[in-house]
């Protein structure tokens, strides 16, 4: 058995000896209101790895990017891969007079549910094999759902959410189960209107943050 603390220490030492700059930052939530990133760009000589360790999901955002890490370490063609078209869909949504063709849209964003959803299959590999003192597995789950599917929602309204969407107010109206096949997140007919609305939530302007 881990404790966190100690797979923390362990992963920053691991990213600092393949030369990442590790920002753990005291805060619930980082630009673009996400909860972190594991960033690459060997052409610039950048590798990143952030955190917004004072959100309520800190720790599991932590283990989430590392494995993103180990994807980029041990799966580089399959990283490269899905890396080409990820940005389509945000450089789309971030700028409304951009146009982009539906068929790039869509490569995008089963690259990105695929790439998420090997991350996610490693994370549940990894806590496993090395089980993590109070982890909860069931949480992780649940924000596991609510962020995959919001990629099928980003891409309905060309808007990102206004909070990290794994919100404590979103959690309870997830599913408590994880498909091992990505065929089933990257199917929005299984996208349901329970769990649709309930995300909905972290897309509306009026609404306060959790
Ligand atoms: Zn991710």
């Amino acid at each position: 058995m881990e404790t966190k603390q100690n797979l923390t220490i362990k992963i920053v030492r691991e990213l600092l000896a393949h030369n990442f700059s590790v920002l753990l930052y005291n805060t619930e939530k980082l630009e673009d209101n996400c909860g972190g990133w594991c960033w690459i760009d060997d052409d610039e000589n950048k590798r990143e790895f952030a955190v917004a360790m004072k959100h309520h999901m800190g720790f599991e955002i932590l283990i989430h990017e590392y494995c993103h890490f180990l994807q980029w370490k041990t799966d580089r063609k399959f990283w490269d891969s899905t890396l080409k078209t990820y940005d389509t869909l945000f450089d789309w949504i971030a700028d409304p007079n951009l146009e982009t063709s539906e068929d790039d849209l869509q490569q995008s964003l089963k690259d990105i549910i695929s790439i998420e959803h090997d991350c996610e299959k490693r994370v549940f590999k990894m806590i496993k094999n090395n089980p993590i003192e109070d982890f909860d597995t069931d949480k992780y789950i649940r924000a596991v759902n609510a962020y995959i599917w919001s990629y099928h929602i980003n891409k309905d309204l060309r808007k990102r959410p206004l909070n990290p969407i794994y919100s404590e107010r979103v959690l309870p109206h997830m599913p408590n189960s994880f498909n091992e096949n990505v065929l089933y997140y990257l199917d929005k007919n299984n996208l349901s209107s329970d769990i649709r609305d309930a995300l909905l939530v972290e897309y509306q302007e009026n609404s306060i943050g959790s």
